[in-house]
C-alpha cells in the first residue's frame, strides 16, 4: 500500500513538473535599447535602457582600432567617417554617436554592464580586415572579459567562423554562437559552438534547425526580429533568445503568455 501511494505521488509530481516546464524565450536588445528618448545604437544609454526595460540581454558590436584597442560600434566607420580599423583609439573615442555620447571603449561598456548584472552582454566580434586582426580581436576581448571577471555575464557571437572557432579555443567554457546562417546545427556542434544565432529569414526557411539544434544541446537565437507576427512566430517555435530593435514590444508579448 505504501509503495503504491509513493508511486502515485511520484507520478503526480512528475506530471505537474512537466506541465510547469514551459519553454522560456529571452529578450535581447539589439545594439542596446536605442529606440527611445536620448538613446542611440551601442551607446551606454542604450545599455542602461535595455536593463531598465527588463531585457535578459543586450547585444553590442566590437571593433579593433588602428592601434589595437577595443571599441563598441556597429559600422566599420564612425558617424563622422573615420575608418575604425585605421584610426587610433583616442580619435575614435572622441567621435560622436547620434545621441551626443562618444563611441564607447569596450572597457567602459563592460564596466557599465557589470553594474547591470545579471543582464547578459552579448558580445558580437565584427569581422576585421585580416585573419591576424581577427585573432587579435578575439584574444583581446577574451582577455578583457577575464580580467574583469565577467565570464559568466557574457556570451559571444560572430559572423566569421575564424573568429568563432578562435573564441571557442580561447574560452572553452563560454557560450559562442555563429551568425552567418550557412552551417547546420550538426556542423556547428562539431565545431564546438554552443548555439546558432541566425537571421529570421534563414531560420524561417529552415525551421527544422530549431528542433535539431535543441536536440544537439545548442541554443537558438534569432535576429533581428521586429514585427509582432515574426516575434510571435519565434516565441511559438521556441527560440531561446530573440534579438530585437523592439524589446518593449517583445517583453510585453512574453508577459502575456
Ligand atoms: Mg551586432
Amino acid at each position: 500500500m505504501k509503495t503504491k501511494l509513493f508511486m502515485a505521488a511520484a507520478l503526480l509530481l512528475a506530471g505537474s513538473q512537466s506541465a510547469c516546464a514551459q519553454h522560456t524565450t529571452h529578450a535581447v536588445a539589439h545594439r542596446g535599447y536605442w529606440k527611445c528618448e536620448g538613446s542611440a545604437e551601442n551607446s551606454l544609454t542604450a545599455l542602461q535602457k535595455a536593463h531598465e526595460a527588463g531585457c535578459w540581454g543586450s547585444e553590442l558590436d566590437i571593433w579593433l582600432t588602428g592601434d589595437g584597442k577595443l571599441v563598441v560600434n556597429h559600422d566599420p566607420h564612425t558617424l563622422d567617417g573615420l575608418e575604425i580599423e585605421k584610426t587610433d583609439f583616442d580619435k575614435v573615442t572622441r567621435s560622436k554617436l547620434k545621441n551626443g555620447e562618444t563611441v564607447p571603449s569596450l572597457e567602459a561598456y563592460l564596466d557599465a554592464g557589470k553594474k547591470l548584472a545579471p543582464m547578459i552582454l552579448v558580445l558580437e566580434l565584427k569581422t576585421q580586415s585580416t585573419p591576424e586582426r581577427n585573432a587579435e580581436l578575439a584574444r583581446k576581448v577574451v582577455d578583457m572579459v577575464k580580467a574583469k571577471d565577467m565570464e559568466a555575464q557574457v556570451e559571444y557571437i560572430a559572423f566569421s567562423n575564424q573568429v568563432g572557432t578562435e573564441l571557442i579555443r580561447l574560452a572553452p567554457e563560454a557560450q559562442v554562437a555563429y551568425l552567418n546562417g550557412d552551417k547546420t546545427p550538426a556542423e556547428l556542434k562539431e565545431l564546438g559552438y554552443t548555439g546558432l544565432d541566425y537571421a529570421h529569414k534563414v531560420l524561417k526557411k529552415n525551421s527544422h534547425w530549431i528542433d535539431e539544434a535543441h536536440k544537439l544541446g545548442l541554443t537558438v537565437n534569432v535576429w533581428t526580429v521586429n514585427k509582432a507576427e515574426d516575434l510571435q512566430y519565434f516565441i511559438d517555435h521556441k527560440a531561446d533568445y530573440i534579438t530585437t530593435n523592439e524589446p518593449a514590444l517583445l517583453l510585453e508579448m512574453l508577459k502575456k503568455r
